[in-house]
């Protein structure tokens, strides 16, 4: 008999302030439930993940500030 202990993605939202117009979005984020992937905000930073991420706003502004990450509640609960 196995357990069901199957991992689901995580999932965060990005508040980032476009540098050039000041205007504030938020962005999702999933994390492929993979090991050594990140589980809380905290571990979402120190992956570096974040810094991969292209940010574009609507103004053509290609800096954005993270001002904020929140993560979701996962999937099914
Ligand atoms: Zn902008």
């Amino acid at each position: 008999m196995s357990v069901a202990l199957r991992r689901k993605p995580r999932l965060f939202t990005l508040h980032i302030r476009c540098d050039n117009c000041l205007r504030e979005s938020a962005r999702r984020l999933e994390v492929a439930p993979v090991d050594d992937a990140p589980s809380d905000v905290d571990e979402l930073v120190e992956s570096g993940l974040i810094g991969t991420l292209r940010f574009n706003c609507i103004c053509a502004g290609l800096v954005g500030q993270i001002i904020g990450i929140s993560q979701e509640r996962d999937y099914g609960l």
